[in-house]
């Protein structure tokens, strides 16, 4: 991942260094470059047009083109911009509410919603020392609710009973009922996924959410996605205002511009990184690093 994005920044930068002084126009020229980088690596336009523009605005100032290193103010000047595009600190999981809190995880089919669901868990049990309960309301795939279970077995948490014939609203109501009485932390709700954006599938999830007030509501994507990623993240939160994202196949080869624009598009933090199947390959995403790897 940001592999290509990388080695452009690189050789972009290695120029600026190069250079003892910088003129208004070298500084224009590697902003035109970091432009089309960003544009390459899949940004969206909006967010791309803001970034360069934020750069320009500080690097172009004489404090900038007259200081002994101007190059490597230049580089720490879209440094701190990447950071902040990439939603600033870490964001973690929200747990500050009486308990059984609820998450409500939603995204399209596919886009690894399950498999996180249980990576969640499995964070929230070891990292965080919670009691937490798995309930897969995807009544719509025959296999998922027995997938959902498959994956609690293996991260050893419990998951909620299946009980066939139940709509996603009472399994919701169900998950919650037990973790109520059986004194859960925290519910993780693993709605159904769609192939693709559709009325159905965000008028179910905007009645589930209704019915059981997520503490997070928070959207599963897929990086692999690029540009489609950034479509599915406004749709999904206009329709049910999400409070973190969670970005898959972040260990993948994508372009990666869809992490850098997410933040931008919906004011939602992504909070998590998927970075493989396994159950424990979830980590936080942390903007700083995540400059820092883009940077080199
Ligand atoms: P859902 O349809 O959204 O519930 O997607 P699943 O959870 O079933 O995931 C679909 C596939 O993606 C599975 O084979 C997962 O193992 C895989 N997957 C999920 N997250 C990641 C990730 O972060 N990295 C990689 N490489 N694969 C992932």
């Amino acid at each position: 991942m940001f592999d290509t994005l990388s080695g452009k920044f690189s050789d972009i930068f290695d120029r600026l260094r190069r250079r003892g002084a910088l003129s208004e126009s070298d500084v224009n020229d590697a902003l035109r470059e970091i432009r089309l980088a960003l544009l390459d690596a899949d940004v969206a336009l909006p967010v791309v047009k803001d970034f360069v523009a934020k750069v320009k605005e500080q690097a172009v100032g004489a404090e900038v083109l007259r200081s002994v290193s101007p190059g490597q103010m230049v580089v720490k000047i879209v440094n701190d911009a990447l950071i902040e595009a990439l939603g600033g600190a870490p964001s973690p999981l929200n747990l500050f509410a009486p308990a059984p809190i609820p998450f409500l995880m939603v995204g399209l089919q596919g886009s690894g919603k399950t498999t996180t669901s249980a990576k969640i868990a499995l964070r929230l049990k070891t990292r965080e020392r919670k009691k937490v309960l798995l309930a897969s309301l995807d009544t719509q795939r025959p296999a998922a609710q027995l997938q959902l279970e498959q994956l609690a077995q293996k991260a050893e948490v419990v998951s909620l009973p299946i009980i066939p014939g139940q709509t996603p609203l009472q399994i919701a109501q169900r998950a919650m009922e037990t973790a109520r009485r059986e004194v859960y932390d925290v519910v993780i709700l693993d709605t159904a996924g769609r192939l693709s954006i559709d009325l159905a599938l965000m008028e179910e999830v905007k009645a589930i959410r209704a019915a059981v007030n997520p503490v997070e509501t928070l959207l599963v994507v897929d990086a692999m996605t690029g540009q489609d990623a950034v479509t599915t993240a406004t749709a999904f939160n206009e329709a049910v205002q999400i409070t973190g994202i969670v970005m898959t196949r972040l260990d993948g080869d994508a372009r990666g511009g869809a992490a850098l624009s997410m933040r931008s598009v919906t004011g939602a933090p992504v909070k998590l990184a998927g970075m493989g199947e396994k159950l424990d390959a979830l980590d936080e995403f942390n903007p700083e690093r995540i400059a820092g790897r883009i940077l080199g």
